[in-house]
């Protein structure tokens, strides 16, 4: 363990490593904030759309998931500024409460993460200025100043708030001199949202607000950034308490004062393997897109960290790799009356069959999503404290080889439809065919018109929409 924060006794650091060996060795910690449910690391953060894990009721997170943290997006909830307040904004919380939470109905113990952008998140067609990030909000493309997302942190009181990064998304290999240009901004933002924190006049003791702050580490090599870096350590290493990090393989290049800070992963892993590697970087929290995208294609999870052993040695099926998860599209589930997964105490897998689930989606009943993002969610709950156990152990090395010898090295492939596409999942371009096919057509066939209207079902009213250019999709 290194030096910086061992001044603090342990009770006074939010996070503490409980195991740790070399630098680039995975680790344990437990995050501790005041209210919360502690976060035992490695962990991941609940990914949220527009507040809410998607697919999962405020009810269904809180009596059918364990999810103890979540990230949120501001630019999900900004639409209008700078012209009007959002009404995030408007709502007021007792003295000490987080509006946000209030505003999303989040449980008062679940830890709430907050940053600027989605994860992953649409790159924005207007480049970040010195002084504002590009943001996609649901209306469009906005930006906001440092000095505005400093406000918003202490307006909006989250646990723990992600500094803005000068990230160049979906622009080519940035040259020296607009690499330049990220270290100084990424500097100067945070420098903004530290000095906001501490209260913009140091001498009239104005209370400090209560967030906790984590330093954005660009995901360019160490010599790229270390005039940002030197000055995160010079003068706002007392105000940070963890880094967010873009690149993976930074973590190899971490200063020391800062190797004791939590670590939470920006560099999502495309597959529950991409995961275990940077676990064994020594990262601590991630953001996971692959648990809903694998939802929204129905693919139900199916993997357990280390894989079972019995299997393994595997008489007549040695050799063979088992998948990562499993397709509920497919008809051969039909009349199967097994759970989602054999081993697995989740409300999907103890309350319905996979024949109920592939009925659900066949039918394209919200409710087959909200089973299997309940399941996905259980199984990366199981994965990650098989994780942990194995790190205590000291037997993670050899358990990742077991997994990757186990699992194929990535999810299925997407086969049947999901959920209908929406703005914020992708960037509207020109000439581009449309994303969501027309859910039902009877409305708009010519030979179907009859004096009795039918009840209009609210796909087909969307579609109707969509066609006059109306419907969230068919933005110009
Ligand atoms: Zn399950």
């Amino acid at each position: 363990m290194s030096t910086t924060l061992s001044d603090l006794p342990p009770e006074m650091r939010a996070f503490t490593i409980l195991k740790t060996s070399t630098t680039l060795a995975p680790r344990l910690g437990r995050l501790t904030l005041p209210g919360r449910k502690a976060l035992e690391t490695p962990h991941y953060l609940g990914n949220t759309s527009r507040g809410a894990v998607s697919h999962i009721s405020q009810d269904n997170f809180q009596k059918n998931t364990s999810i103890n943290g979540v990230y949120v997006a501001l630019e999900d909830f900004v639409e209008k500024l700078p012209r009007q307040t959002p009404p995030l904004y408007q709502l007021e919380s007792p003295k000490d409460e987080s509006p946000l939470r209030d505003f999303i109905a989040l449980p008062k113990d679940t830890v709430l993460v907050v940053g600027a952008r989605r994860v992953p998140c649409i790159p924005c067609p207007t480049a970040n200025t010195n002084s504002a990030l590009s943001i996609y909000t649901s209306v469009g493309f906005r930006q906001i100043s440092a000095e505005d997302y400093a406000a918003a942190s202490r307006k909006v009181r989250p646990d723990i708030v992600v500094g803005l990064a000068d990230i160049p998304y979906g622009q080519p290999q940035p040259g020296l001199k607009r690499i330049d240009k990220m270290s100084d901004r990424t500097e100067e933002w945070t420098k903004e949202l530290v000095s906001q924190k501490n209260g913009l006049d140091k001498t009239a003791k104005a209370p400090k607000a209560s967030y906790q702050i984590f330093a954005p580490i660009l995901p360019l090599a160490k010599e790229l950034q270390t005039w940002y870096l030197d000055h995160l350590i010079d003068d706002m290493l007392d105000d940070i308490s963890g880094l967010a990090i873009y690149h993976a393989q930074f973590l190899a290049d971490l200063p020391e004062q800062v190797q004791d800070l939590p670590r939470l992963s920006f560099d999502p892993p495309s597959s529950p393997g991409a995961l275990l590697y940077q676990i064994s970087l020594g990262m601590d929290i991630f953001t996971i897109p692959f648990i809903t995208e694998a939802t929204d294609a129905g693919i139900s999870l199916d993997f357990a960290f280390p894989p079972s052993r019995s299997e393994v040695s595997g008489g007549e099926d040695a050799g063979k790799k088992y998948t990562l998860g499993v397709d509920m599209w497919q008809s051969e589930h039909a009349l199967s009356v097994t759970p989602l997964s054999d081993n697995c105490s989740c409300y999907a897998c103890t309350k319905h069959h996979r024949a109920y689930i592939q009925h659900l989606l066949s039918a394209k009943e919200m409710l087959g999503w909200v089973l299997i993002q309940i399941h996905n969610h259980a199984i990366m709950d199981a994965f990650f404290a098989g994780i942990r156990e194995s790190i205590a152990r000291g037997t993670f090395g050899e358990d990742k080889v077991a997994f990757e010898a186990f699992y194929k090295p990535e999810l299925p492939e997407k086969s049947g439809q999901g959920p209908r596409v929406r703005g914020y999942q992708f960037k509207s371009g020109q000439n581009e065919t449309k994303k969501n096919p027309a859910a039902y057509k009877v409305l708009n066939a010519p030979e179907e018109s009859s004096s009795e209207a039918p009840t209009p079902n609210p796909d087909a009213v969307a579609g109707d929409l969509e066609k006059i250019g109306f419907a969230e999709t068919a933005k110009s």
